[in-house]
């Protein structure tokens, strides 16, 4: 394996031995890193039979690693056996087990993740955010009427490929509810985490959490995609999770000036403090947002085209009514729209660039991409904003590896 001349002796650092893991490397040839986690490292990877790419995950399940141990791995290969065919759940190839690692082999997706995607796009429009937020509520109904609670849902662990397909993926978190199971173990990432489950660690007594917790999750990422930045942060972990639990966020920022009112309605429906008010995946799939004629023609298309092959030019050639009527109804909508859009950006003028150019959305955008290739998470964007809290992870498991003993982080 150290014959690649496109590989450095360093790409290979700690991979396991050879000896330790016969089986996969017999069968696969481990590439560069495409990601890390607290205890494990995701590699491309390559089949040695068909030279066909993957992305393996290597988990380190020794003594030392305090995050992971063979049974949560092994919960979270059953999990991802039961979800692997949605076709926006990444797809599990392959499982090895040594004594010191566990191997997952998954489909290899080549888009990144929607995190890398966002930071350099800095924000979404509405219709890319509608088009990401409805692959993803779809994979969350899937989920949920399966009863299974990703927990971990965030722009990191949304891989996307093509024009946007998302693949929903690391289910490290994951677990299938019994009938009426609450949950009680504080797990997540700081910023995405649901009132309910900081109460749990809080409040004695407490009676658990739920599948909720997900949407509160959604509407995190839906507010972080169109706003560039996430809607609970605060330089002090405390005044987070304060915000956190009485559900502090606004819609006051320049960023939010020129987004429907319907986005906003969709996202306060998900961040709801009281989860048994809080919108279901199924709720969220029929709210207005997603109700558009012009999107659903423009969404199906570009699904089609991200998956399946390009017409031929005699194929293209043919008469169709029915693509040519969609395309009618798409132009007018289309219209409309800009028009709509026109009468109200903003107008402008000398005076509004002079005073405050960060409200013109394309300036905005400019200074906050340029910024953001320089200073990286570090943009501090207001009094106690910062785009860094969208990079704040949080160990993977805050009960170590027994899961009935609860340190907390807070
Ligand atoms: P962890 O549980 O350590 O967070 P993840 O499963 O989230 O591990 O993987 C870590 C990172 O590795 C991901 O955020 C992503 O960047 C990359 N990654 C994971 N799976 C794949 C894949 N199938 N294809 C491409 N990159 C992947
Ligand atoms: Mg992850």
């Amino acid at each position: 394996m150290f014959e690649d001349p496109t590989m450095t002796r360093e790409m290979y650092d700690d991979l396991p031995e050879e000896s330790d893991a016969k089986e996969f490397y017999a069968k696969y040839e481990p590439k560069e890193v495409l990601g890390r986690g607290l205890s494990s490292v995701v590699r491309r990877c390559v089949r040695k039979t068909d030279l066909q790419e993957f992305a393996v995950k290597i988990i380190d399940v020794t003594e030392q690693s305090w995050t992971e141990d063979r049974d949560s791995v092994m919960k979270e290969v059953t999990i991802l056996q039961m979800v692997s065919r949605n076709a926006n759940i990444i797809q599990l190839v392959d499982v090895f087990e040594c004594t010191t690692f566990i191997f997952l082999v998954f489909e290899l997706i080549k888009g990144g993740e929607l995190f890398d995607y966002l930071t350099e796009v800095v924000e979404l429009s509405e219709r890319e955010t509608r088009f990401v937020m409805r692959q993803l509520f779809e994979v969350v109904k899937f989920l949920h009427d399966l009863n299974i609670v990703h927990r971990d849902l965030k722009p990191e662990n949304i891989l996307i490929q093509g024009k946007l397909e998302i693949k929903v993926s690391d289910f490290g978190f994951a677990v299938r509810l019994k009938e009426e199971q609450l949950l009680k173990e504080l797990c997540g990432t700081p910023g995405y985490l649901a009132p309910e489950v900081l109460k749990c660690s809080m409040i004695d007594g407490f009676a658990g959490y739920g599948k909720e917790v997900d949407m509160w999750a959604c509407g995190v990422i839906m507010y972080t995609l169109l706003a560039g930045q996430p809607p609970f942060w605060h330089r002090k972990q405390m005044m987070l999770l304060r915000n956190i639990m009485e559900g502090n966020y606004n819609f006051d920022g320049p960023e939010w000036e020129d987004i429907s009112h319907t986005s906003k309605d969709l996202i306060a429906h998900l961040l709801i403090v009281d989860p048994k008010n809080r919108f279901t995946a199924e709720q969220a799939l029929q709210h207005p947002f997603f109700e558009s004629i012009e999107y659903a023609v423009w969404a199906e298309k570009r699904l089609r085209k991200s998956r399946s092959p390009r017409k031929t030019p005699s194929e293209k050639g043919k008469f169709d009514a029915k693509s040519k009527f969609k395309a009618a109804i798409a132009a007018v909508c289309a219209t409309q729209r800009l028009q709509a859009g026109l009468n109200r950006q903003q107008v402008l003028t000398f005076k509004t660039m002079a005073e405050d150019p960060y409200r013109v959305r394309g300036i905005r955008r400019v200074i906050d991409g340029c910024a953001f290739r320089i200073y990286g998470h570090w943009v501090k964007k207001g009094e106690d904003q910062n785009r860094a809290a969208l990079f704040e992870n949080f160990p993977k498991r805050d009960a170590t590896k027994n899961a009935n003993v609860s340190k907390t982080w807070v």
